[in-house]
């Protein structure tokens, strides 16, 4: 066997779980046990900055600098009892990963070293930008992007073997102030949700100070031997396998899906779930997923700007935690052909003084509520169904979306026949029948020793891109390395501005005599009579819904750079610069440096499957097949023959439309060039290579097969 193939299999063959016995620790104990959250922030803050801290919070305003100076005390003082050395300001820059720049709080007072942490350090720092993409808003004379804490989002300690950091959750802006990350206009979509969903709960008569939208987010992943891993330039390079033949068994026997968890990955998921606990995310459900190898967790809901970080922190956990277990996780979309791709479905809702606006309730003027915020949901949808897929565009993904898996390009919604019954009972204008209906079903399961079962009222299909399961919606075709902000800018952004929309019009019905109920049932008879064609309750997968998606003025935008000119559409831009989330220029800079990104992602590929071909495959191809014609066997000789010409002149071909499109002159005509004429190539490689993949001897094969890096643990 090719011999660094042969010791990455001994050493897998060699691996133990080592005994990690049950010491009794409660999650409830170790919670936030890392985070300077807000019994540690009354613990260690003078009242008067505390109460300051949580004004700030809650209302916005300033904090002065005495009492910045006090908050980075008493966070200093924590820190140190913990046995922290330095902080850093830790953000979300527009490369999808999360960014930090380490200061030792060590300082001299008079020749002394002292600790110092003060409150300017703590407010505001200036990274040099000019290594992050900024789409052209920063000229790179001016290098400053500044950083500056969220008082929302609550600083926490990073262990790493060795040592502890302070990290202050920040957003980051140019110098002139448009944004460089995901956290500044997800900050402004909240506010701009809050407004809006202010103004109707003033309509509908309900009580509260404070909307909070809400994010639950599966995370799947695959997870592999790291010894594996190693040999696969391909997924350490571009993330995923640019070649390889699927294994005669994958998911087929669907054994997978919620099985038995092996021992080495229940290590795994304890690990991350202790450091994920301590960090204060409060990891829930863990499980199989549908492919081998494959698996997702969950946490808790929470306030979508604390879920989208935990999220962050959460992928980087699971590649830390990952390696430590000698194994690596997997976030690309699709990791391994022909096997199930991994996504992020992110679970969304919105509270008002505590309630859940989409949960139905049970008397009249609960279902009222709860129909004003379902409809104005769904009628968001509609209108901006593009911008949603806009949102989750990347090369990744694009094997998911427009392939055939998983949610498809074409956003719908799924509501289930209860509701889908209730809305037609609207369009109707039977109002008194819908009010008066049971929305939230409780069924009875024919066995007495099982109690009711609360179901929920949609029967979950599970082919819906955006389904609404009972008291939330979930979106799940967020590609599973995403940062989850992008989607929730979209979401926040467009329901505000329906929201918005829904006041003028209930006040334009009200000034036509309409009763209050009266008003708001007939703008949304109207809303769900406009908006009928987002809702499908259908089979997602099958080639006839791309058709009727058609005929209904649904877009199906199967690539990355499709989707993303959404962001160029006047309508789009309006949208984003009504509600103050991001200017043109903003916007336009983000556009760019997606499609930039995506060029970038295509581009490593090309480069990386070129070489394996090339000085991998080929060199092991071309020995065999002298081997074989020697021994006078000129058939197989021949076919060996025929695919490694294949995939020399397949690999030859991309080079030259590698190089054609990177010549174009602007990045979308580069990202359309990539998208054409590159990307078609690596199939036809493909093709070529995994023949090759079954005629050579498997002792010579130069990476790991997937069957050993899907089935080996
Ligand atoms: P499933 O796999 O069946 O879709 P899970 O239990 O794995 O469901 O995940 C559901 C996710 O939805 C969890 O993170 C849960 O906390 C979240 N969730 C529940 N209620 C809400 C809500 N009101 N807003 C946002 N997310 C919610
Ligand atoms: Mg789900």
């Amino acid at each position: 066997m090719s011999t660094l193939r042969n010791m990455a299999f001994q050493t897998v063959l060699d691996r133990q779980v080592p005994a990690r016995p049950v010491n009794g620790e409660r999650y409830s104990e170790l919670f936030n046990r890392f985070v300077f959250d807000e019994p540690k922030m009354r613990q260690y803050l003078s009242k008067n900055a505390y109460r300051r801290w949580k004004a700030v919070c809650e209302q916005g305003g300033k904090i002065d600098r005495e009492t910045a100076n006090e908050i980075a005390n008493g966070m200093k003082q924590w820190a140190l009892e913990m046995g922290v050395t330095h902080y850093t300001h830790w953000f979300q820059p527009l490369t999808g990963l999360t960014a930090e720049k380490h200061d030792a709080f060590l300082d001299f007072e008079g020749g002394q070293p002292i600790e110092r942490f003060s409150g300017q350090a703590l407010f505001q720092q200036e990274p040099d930008a000019s290594s992050f993409p900024s789409g052209g808003l920063r000229n790179t004379f001016e290098a400053r992007g500044y950083t500056a804490w969220d008082p929302n989002a609550t600083p926490f300690i990073f262990e790493m073997s060795g040592g502890r950091t302070l990290c202050i959750p920040t957003v980051f802006i140019s110098y002139t102030g448009e944004s460089l990350d995901y956290k500044t206009p997800l900050l402004r979509t909240l506010m701009a949700l809050d407004k809006a969903v202010r103004s109707v709960a003033e309509i509908l008569g309900m009580e509260g100070d404070k909307t909070e939208a809400t994010l639950g987010v599966e995370q799947e992943y695959f997870l592999i031997d790291r010894a594996f891993f190693a040999l696969r330039k391909d997924l350490v390079m571009a993330g995923r396998t640019l070649l390889g033949r699927p294994p005669a068994r994958g998911q087929q026997l669907e054994d997978h899906y919620f099985g038995f968890i092996p021992e080495r990955v229940y290590d795994f998921m304890t690990a991350l779930e202790r450091e994920a606990i301590q960090l204060g995310i409060p990891l829930k459900t863990r499980h199989n997923e549908v492919a081998p190898s494959q698996f997702e967790c969950a946490p808790l809901f929470e306030e979508v700007n604390r879920a989208v970080d935990h999220n962050q922190l959460l992928m980087n956990l699971l590649r830390i935690v990952a390696r430590r277990k000698n194994m690596e996780v997997l976030l690309h979309e699709k990791p391994f052909a022909g096997i199930n791709g991994s996504g992020k479905h992110c679970n969304w809702s919105m509270a008002f003084g505590g309630v859940n606006l989409l949960a139905p309730g049970k008397t009249p003027q609960e279902n009222l509520r709860f129909l004003v915020f379902f409809v104005n949901v769904i009628k968001a949808v509609y209108s901006y169904h593009d911008l949603v897929r806009a949102s989750i565009a990347s090369a990744g993904n694009d094997h998911r979306l427009g392939a055939n898996e998983a949610p498809p390009a074409i956003i719908s919604i799924f509501v289930g026949n209860i509701l889908r019954k209730a809305l037609e009972e609207l369009k109707k204008c039977n109002y008194d029948e819908v009010l008066e209906s049971k929305l939230e079903s409780i069924s009875t399961l024919d066995i007495p020793t099982i109690p009711e079962v609360l179901l929920d009222n949609t029967d979950r299909n599970r082919t819906s891109p955006f389904a609404f399961t009972g008291n939330k919606f979930e979106l799940r075709a967020v590609g599973s390395s995403a940062n989850t902000a992008s989607p929730m800018i979209a979401i926040n952004l467009m329901v505000a501005d329906q929201l918005q929309q829904f006041v003028e019009d209930y006040h334009a019905a009200r000034a036509q005599g309409l009763t209050h109920e009266k008003a708001v049932m007939e703008v949304l008879a109207r809303y769900v009579k406009e908006a009928e064609p987002i809702l499908f309750e259908g089979d997602n997968y099958a080639d006839a819904w791309k058709e009727e998606a058609r005929r209904r003025g649904l877009r199906n935008l199967e690539s990355t750079p499709e989707a993303l000119d959404v962001y160029k559409e006047e309508r789009i831009v309006a949208l984003f610069e009504r509600h103050g989330v991001m200017k043109r220029q903003e916007l336009m800079a983000r556009y760019e440096i997606l499609m930039e990104r995506y060029v970038k992602q295509l581009d490593i590929e090309a480069q990386v499957l070129r070489a394996i071909v090339l000085n991998r495959v080929v060199p092991v191809g071309v020995g065999y097949h002298n081997e074989v014609k020697g021994a006078g066997l000129d058939t197989v000789a021949e076919t060996i023959k025929k695919h490694l010409e294949g995939a020399v002149k397949g690999v030859e071909e991309m080079e030259q439309a590698r190089c054609a499109a990177l010549a174009e002159d602007d990045v979308a005509r580069q990202a359309y060039a990539f998208r054409d004429h590159v990307k078609p190539c690596f199939d036809r490689v493909r093709r070529h290579t995994d023949e090759l993949e079954l005629l050579l001897p498997a002792d010579r094969w130069p990476m790991p097969k997937y069957w050993e890096m899907l089935f080996l643990k």
